[in-house]
C-alpha cells in the first residue's frame, strides 16, 4: 500500500488542488482588498490576479500570503500589503513599453507585478541576501527584471532615464539622483517621512527639468537605509 505510486498519486492529487486554492485566494484578494478600495487599471488587476504572491513569502508565511497586510520577509524587512503594491503600480500609469526602476527589491513581489505589465524592470536591494533570493525567484518567470545589490539612493545610471520609478522604502527626502534619472514626463512614487512618524506616499512628476509633488495617502514603510 505504501508504494511509491501511492505517494505519486497523493502528490498529483494535492498539487492541482493547491494551485486552485491559491487562484481562488488571489481572486478574493483582488475583489475584496484592491477593487473595493478603488484600483481600476485592468493591467494592474490582471497582474495582481496572475502573480503568485505565495511564492514570494517565506515558507512559514505561505498561509498568510493573501492576507490584507504586510508580512515579514526576514532581515527586519517586509513585503508590502497587496493593496499598496496595486495602488503604487496604478499611480505610475504603467504602459507595456515602459522601463521602470524599483528601489527596495525585498521579496521581489513588486518587481514581479511590474514585470507582468512593462517592458523592462531594474530593481535595487541593499541587503545582499534579499537581493540574491529575489534574483532566484524572479529568474524563472520574470526574464525582463534585473536585480542589483547596492544603495538605491543613487539610482541605476546605466539604464536611465526611466519612464517611472517606484520606491518601496521610506526616505527622509526625495533623492535628487532619482529625479535626475526620470524621463521628462516621468513619474515617481515614493513614501517620505521617518519610520517613527506618519509617512506620506508622494507622486513626483518631472516636467521640463522641474518636478511637482502631490501627497497621496499615509503609509507605513521600512526606512530607506544608506550605505556608509
Ligand atoms: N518591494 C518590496 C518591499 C520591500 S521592503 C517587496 O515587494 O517585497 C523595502 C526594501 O527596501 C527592504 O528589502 C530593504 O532592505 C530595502 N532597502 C532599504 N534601503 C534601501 C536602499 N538604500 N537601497 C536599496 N534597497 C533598500
Amino acid at each position: 500500500m505504501w508504494s511509491p505510486a501511492y505517494y505519486i498519486g497523493i502528490f498529483l492529487f494535492v498539487m492541482p488542488w493547491q494551485q486552485d486554492q491559491y487562484t481562488a485566494k488571489r481572486e478574493k484578494m483582488v475583489k475584496q482588498q484592491i477593487e473595493r478600495r478603488g484600483v481600476k487599471d485592468p493591467v494592474v488587476l490582471k497582474a495582481m490576479r496572475t502573480v503568485k504572491r505565495h511564492e514570494f513569502v517565506p515558507a512559514g508565511q505561505i498561509g498568510n500570503a493573501y492576507d490584507d497586510r504586510p508580512l515579514p520577509i526576514g532581515y527586519g524587512q517586509t513585503i508590502s500589503q497587496p493593496y499598496i503594491v496595486a495602488y503604487m503600480t496604478e499611480i505610475i500609469k504603467p504602459q507595456s513599453n515602459f522601463k521602470v526602476l524599483e528601489i527596495g527589491t525585498g521579496s521581489g513581489y513588486q518587481a514581479a507585478i511590474l514585470s507582468a505589465i512593462v517592458k523592462e524592470v531594474y530593481t535595487i536591494e541593499i541587503i545582499p541576501e534579499l537581493g540574491k533570493s529575489a534574483t532566484e525567484k524572479l529568474r524563472k518567470d520574470c526574464k525582463n527584471v534585473q536585480v542589483k545589490t547596492s544603495d538605491g539612493y543613487n539610482g541605476w545610471q546605466e539604464h536611465a532615464p526611466y519612464d517611472a520609478i517606484v520606491v518601496t522604502a521610506a526616505a527622509e527626502h526625495v533623492p535628487p539622483p532619482l529625479i535626475r534619472q526620470l524621463k521628462d514626463g516621468g513619474k515617481m512614487v515614493i513614501p517620505v517621512g521617518s519610520s517613527f512618524m506618519t509617512q506620506m506616499l508622494i507622486l513626483v512628476e518631472k516636467k521640463k527639468d522641474s518636478a511637482t509633488t502631490k501627497n497621496l495617502i499615509p503609509v507605513a514603510f521600512v526606512p530607506l537605509t544608506r550605505r556608509k
